[in-house]
């Protein structure tokens, strides 16, 4: 049961090929992703999660890692992560972001053939409408308050204002 529903990948390039035919799936993977796939196998990582770092389905990373006999390497620690383009190692960083690329080609890549594959993420700026500090939220565009104490704060001082 681990494939993806349809909708995710009907506007991908294997729109229209069945699900049943392993041969045919297997011939649309491209090298950039075999490449990636077997990167991420020698570093330990499981089908379903060399699928979803690719965007690929469960069954094309099991078949072609079974047909060309690709073993699995130990298990990666951890919070390792991987570039989902070209499936490199990513370093560890010291300002405790967590990029999913290695580069910003590599991003822009496979966002442009991966559309479907997950709502962005991305830091937004905001300004408190209570207190006026300037703070950042992540993945969220509608954000008023700089804290809950502020929302409360803001709440109590219009209730019955507007
Ligand atoms: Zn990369
Ligand atoms: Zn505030």
């Amino acid at each position: 049961m681990g494939r993806r529903p349809s909708k995710l990948v009907s506007d991908s390039p294997w729109q229209g090929l069945a699900f049943g035919s392993r041969k045919r799936l297997l011939m649309a993977l491209d090298e950039r992703e075999k490449q990636a796939i077997t990167r991420l196998r020698a570093d330990g990582l499981g089908y379903k999660a060399i699928a979803s770092t690719l965007n690929v389905s469960r069954d094309q990373v099991r078949a072609f890692t079974t047909r060309h006999g690709i073993a699995a390497g130990p298990r990666p620690e951890d919070g390792a992560r991987w570039c989902r383009w070209c499936g490199s190692r990513l370093p560890e960083r010291s300002d405790g972001k967590k990029p999913r690329f290695c580069c910003t080609e590599h991003r822009r890549l496979f966002w442009r053939s991966h559309p479907e594959a997950g709502v962005r993420k991305a830091f937004y700026q905001f300004t408190c409408v209570n207190c006026g500090t300037q703070f950042e939220a992540y993945g969220n565009a509608t954000r008023k308050y700089c804290s809950h104490a502020c929302y409360i704060r803001h709440r109590f001082n219009t209730r019955g204002g507007k």
